[in-house]
């Protein structure tokens, strides 16, 4: 049964509220992190709130919580809800404030814990692979608001998920301000061109993905060659193999850009072993393993 964590309050799905005039909804000021539970347990814990304490941090939001007593919350929320797969949705927002900006009239952070079912992509796209297009709208410019910021302001990635969706495509890639790929709406991508898995640089302006860092772990243990750089649109077109990454779709090929076809139009063999690799690594191993 999927529960609801809030301030040290455990409630079920349908009581679970924040206010109104909390600045998490009136203005997205907030930020928050996806993470799995892979038997019983949640995968890469530590990374994951690392990644969320440094996403507070930037935006001098103070989580009212350290560390520790945060992933002693996140780890009793999921023995609650007993599940051995599924997703967390970890959440804290500036809290209630007035009708005006000001983050200092907002004193009472909420720290929200969701445990909830995952919604996968059908088994179709991972065995056939997804379609995507380049969104006209761009990620967000590391002037403006930097990717690296896991925030609740996500309206530019819904806005090139609309255009993707309108499109009959599952997923858009974005581009960055210097028009180099930069990741896709909830996901960083991948290609493989000669045998050599490619993935935009972190100063493309890109989330720095847990699945992602796993990847590139998997990827040097089986020796397969990694470059992490600018790549630009020609590269996606001109490349053997696609695929994307993320907690929640894990390792999901692509097969067709802008119409066109990647590779010859059907996941690729170094995509298939990465995602058998990833596979077997989050369902066997225990969790907050790792490789090095
Ligand atoms: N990029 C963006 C914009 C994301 O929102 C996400 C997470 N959903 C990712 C990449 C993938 O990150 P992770 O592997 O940590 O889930």
């Amino acid at each position: 049964m999927s529960k609801v964590w809030i301030n040290g309050q455990l409630f079920d799905k349908s009581e679970a509220k924040v206010s109104v005039f909390d600045h998490g909804l009136l203005y997205g000021d907030g930020v928050f992190e996806g993470i799995r539970i892979y038997n019983g347990k949640p995968f890469r814990l530590r990374e994951h709130i690392d990644r969320l304490f440094d996403s507070a941090r930037h935006i001098l939001l103070e989580i009212p919580l350290n560390r520790e007593q945060l992933t002693q919350a996140v780890l009793d929320t999921v023995q609650v809800d007993a599940q051995q797969e599924g997703y967390i949705r970890l959440v804290v927002t500036r809290g209630p404030g007035t009708l005006g900006l000001d983050p200092n009239k907002c004193t009472n952070p909420q720290v929200i814990i969701i445990v909830d079912d995952i919604t996968l992509y059908p088994a179709e796209f991972y065995e056939k692979g997804l379609r995507v297009l380049t969104a006209s709208v761009i990620r967000n410019h590391p002037n403006a608001l930097n990717p690296r910021i896991k925030s609740l302001n996500y309206l530019n990635n819904i806005l090139a998920r609309i255009e993707a969706d309108r499109a009959g495509c599952q997923e858009a890639i974005m581009l960055n301000h210097n028009g180099e790929v930069a990741e896709c709406t909830a996901d960083n991508i991948f290609l493989v061109k000669h045998g050599v898995l490619r993935t935009p640089h972190l100063a493309a302006g890109i989330l720095e993905g847990v699945t992602r860092n796993l990847i590139l772990e998997l990827a040097r243990q089986a020796k397969i060659p990694v470059q992490e750089m600018a790549l630009t649109r020609h590269d996606v077109l001109s490349a053997d193999e696609c695929f994307l990454t993320g907690t929640a779709a894990e390792v999901a090929p692509i097969v067709e850009c802008d119409g066109r076809p990647i590779g010859n139009g059907k996941p690729g063999p170094i995509t298939r072993q990465l995602r058998e690799r990833y596979q077997q690594f989050v369902r066997q191993t225990p969790a907050n393993a790792s490789l090095v």
